[in-house]
């Protein structure tokens, strides 16, 4: 692990809103807007309708507020990726979550719109769509082509990649979906971790995006009441950077691991609205148990709370976290919400965990 405490201070978790534009079928609804950002550009106002012609307004603070006419590359800029991202270069972990009722953008934010059918060939003709790992993965080589000019022929970065999901609190390799769960092991080098994950190498642009495909396509899909596509788990898409910085004098080389995650958590929509029974409450149960401990951990962080007070092994989401979340990282959380009236319920449960996670 990295070797100074100079970030030590850092460690609050930035976040963020992204309000989804209503779609073309609910315009044809004739849904209205209920969320709007506010002129200082960092609270958004919830107008929520009472009986009759009562209406309530919440407002809700923020980092930095993401609109609904937002293209994906203003996402990138407004929540300062690559501030995350040179971190990971140096060799520190970063990450960054999305929260939401299913539905609110989570995927789309992260992944863009057509997951598993990223078939770009190179990184000038980035599409409008694609999301933060993709615009993540287009910088980390740009940057590592940038740094990488040295004599003796030695590479000084490697890329890797993978992508697993928490279902029910274990652990499903999306890259080798035949495999058995894996179990999650602690090592006082790594912390909590997950053994034998399949970790690509990833020369190119084009490998990141098949390691995108096939994970994606993998991904578990619930049949949900409220949304047949709703993703049921905690998805965690990890860029790992090595890069060798040094070389002893008796030839050694000292490498830093860097850690860049993207963290899809399954859709937060309470319980009474999908009607779940039997394995769907396990899995509702398991759902909110995670987001609720990832709230308290966040929380205590933010407190500057260190160590065993921090709750992380409380669920298997936050004890994955754990050396991501805590000591010299950068993480930051964009909360997902729809901006239907419709959803308002919803939207004001998610932007308040998000600004109670602060
Ligand atoms: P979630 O992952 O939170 O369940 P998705 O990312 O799948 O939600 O988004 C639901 C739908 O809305 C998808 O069809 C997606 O393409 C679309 N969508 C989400 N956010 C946006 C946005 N900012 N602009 C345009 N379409 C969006
Ligand atoms: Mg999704």
């Amino acid at each position: 692990s990295p070797d100074s405490d100079m970030f030590r201070s850092t460690n609050n978790i930035k976040v963020y809103v992204r309000i989804r534009p209503l779609s073309k079928d609910e315009y044809a609804r004739g849904e209205t807007s209920c969320v709007h950002i506010a002129r200082d550009e960092h609270s958004v106002k919830v107008v929520e309708q009472g009986y009759g012609y009562n209406t309530t307004t919440r407002s809700f603070q923020f980092d930095g507020c993401v609109g609904p006419a937002a293209e994906q590359h203003e996402v990138m800029q407004t929540v300062e990726m690559k501030k995350l991202l040179d971190k990971v270069l140096e060799g520190y972990s970063s990450t960054v979550m999305a929260c939401g009722q299913t539905g609110s953008g989570k995927t789309f934010t992260m992944s863009g719109r057509e997951e598993g059918m990223h078939d770009k060939k190179g990184y000038e003709d980035c599409w409008g769509d694609d999301g933060l790992i993709a615009r993540s993965a287009i910088y980390l080589f740009e940057a590592i082509k940038a740094r990488s000019f040295n004599k003796d022929q030695t590479k000084p970065y490697t890329l890797r990649a993978s992508y697993f999901e928490i279902y029910c609190e274990q652990v499903n390799d999306l890259l080798r979906l035949d495999a058995a769960p894996r179990d999650v092991k602690w090592s006082s080098r790594d912390g909590f971790y997950v053994e034998n994950l399949l970790l690509v190498d990833c020369d190119t642009l084009e490998d990141v995006f098949s390691v995108l495909n096939e994970g994606g396509k993998n991904r578990k899909v619930g049949s949900h009441e409220l949304n047949k596509d709703s993703s049921r788990s905690h998805c965690i898409m990890t860029l790992h950077v090595d890069s060798l910085c040094d070389i002893t004098g008796d030839g050694h080389p000292i490498v830093r691991y860097g850690r860049m995650l993207f963290v899809d958590l399954a859709g937060s929509e309470r319980l009474k609205k999908s009607k779940s029974s039997g394995e769907m409450l396990k899995e509702t149960g398991s759902i909110n148990r995670s987001l609720f401990t990832l709230g308290k951990v966040i929380s205590a962080l933010s407190e500057g709370k260190k160590g065993d007070v921090v709750p992380y092994r409380e669920s298997m989401l936050t004890k994955l976290l754990m050396e991501s979340l805590g000591g010299n990282s950068l993480a930051l959380m964009i909360a997902c919400v729809s901006s239907a009236a419709s959803a308002v319920d919803e939207t004001l449960s998610t932007l308040h965990y998000a600004t109670c996670a602060k």
